[in-house]
């Protein structure tokens, strides 16, 4: 598959622009503008999600969400190289290949607060004989003032109401406040949906960046779930306020899960002529992205988004997306 791993740096077509070539890129599909409207831009996401080969197929979508500067587009594009290489052993390819797909960047000035798609879905067969539809979703959100907050707060509900899989990307360890920001986005998406008796969200997964405590719970899945445990306990000593963060939180999501990540080193961190080539990582962190990247991704442990206990196509999709945001644009 060539021709998907372009440079970073010409990544920042409009979605208004032709495909000049033809080849993947993001594409920003929910913009939050300056005065805090949102605009989505239908034609582009009818272009992708109902273009004749994935239309009618039941869709996989997969959302990264969290605040800015975190690694969530890192982590994209290790998402896509898994997919263009076909989930294969090898997956993570060259050494010497840099990273690209959404852009990633260092340094701390802002970015668009909204929601990019990758122009590609991608066809995966389930062991079950199956085919669906994987849809790539890089959100971004402010977190940062009071206004912020809120349009943070839609992205992330709209990316989680149309997402099977919302992973919630945050960095070093869960704090409360992580937890209220998530009891007020799933609060803010669960008002915009029909009431039904099933829990209104499928898995939602809490991805630690930076975790700087292994001894107490080891990197990965199984330490992620232990450590999560202990944080989404609720008891009866607690506070009335954490008590009820838990229990909204277990209310809202079918399947609720963590994974420990390791920080990816000081090139990462700080380099600005790093360019994501796997050399120059830490290796505790590649060890640990080819755990958490079939865990996400592979064909057997991928689910097709359900509203209602109904299954979704990408076409089913698309409607779903026009009328959720109608409901936030009042
Ligand atoms: P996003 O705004 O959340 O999408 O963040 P980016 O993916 O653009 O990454 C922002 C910066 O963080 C870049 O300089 C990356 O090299 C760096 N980065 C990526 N992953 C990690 C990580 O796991 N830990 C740390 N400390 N930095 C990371
Ligand atoms: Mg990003």
């Amino acid at each position: 598959r060539e021709g998907i791993f372009l440079d970073k740096n010409v990544y920042d077509w409009s979605s208004e622009e032709e495909e000049p070539d033809g080849r993947a890129r993001p594409v920003q599909v929910l913009l939050v503008k300056d005065d805090h409207t949102f605009e989505l831009d239908e034609a582009a996401l009818s272009r992708i999600l109902l273009a004749e080969e994935v239309r009618d197929r039941e869709v996989v979508a997969i959302s990264v969400a969290g605040a800015f500067r975190k690694g969530k587009s890192f982590l994209m594009d290790f998402m896509l190289r898994y997919m263009y290489n076909h989930a294969s052993e090898d997956w993570l390819g060259n050494a010497d290949e840099p990273l690209t797909g959404f852009s990633w960047r260092g340094g701390s000035e802002r970015e668009t607060t909204g929601i990019q798609i990758w122009s590609e879905v991608f066809l995966v067969d389930k062991p079950d004989g199956r085919k669906v539809a994987v849809l790539l979703m890089d959100t971004q959100g402010t977190f940062d003032s009071q206004s912020t907050l809120r349009d943070s707060a839609t992205v992330f509900a709209l990316s989680t109401m149309i997402s099977s899989m919302q992973v919630y990307n945050i960095s070093q360890n869960v704090q409360e406040d992580d937890l209220q920001h998530l009891q007020l986005f799933t609060e803010y998406g669960r008002l915009a949906m029909e009431e039904t008796f099933l829990k209104p969200f499928q898995s939602m997964i809490f991805l630690v960046r930076d975790w700087s405590f292994p001894y107490e719970f080891p990197y990965g899945q199984e330490g992620g779930m232990k450590f999560l445990e202990k944080r989404l306990k609720i008891s009866e000593n607690q506070h009335e306020e954490l008590q009820n963060v838990r229990k909204h939180i277990h209310s809202c999501f079918t399947n609720i899960s963590c994974f420990l990540m390791p920080h990816p080193g000081l090139k990462v961190a700080t380099n600005p002529h790093f360019d994501g080539r796997i050399k120059e990582i830490d290796g505790e962190f590649i060890n640990n992205l080819k755990v958490l990247v079939p865990w996400l991704l592979s064909p057997r442990n991928i689910d097709v988004k359900e509203i209602n206990g109904s299954k979704i196509t990408c076409r089913g999709l698309v409607e779903y997306f026009k009328a959720y945001i109608k409901i936030y644009q009042g």
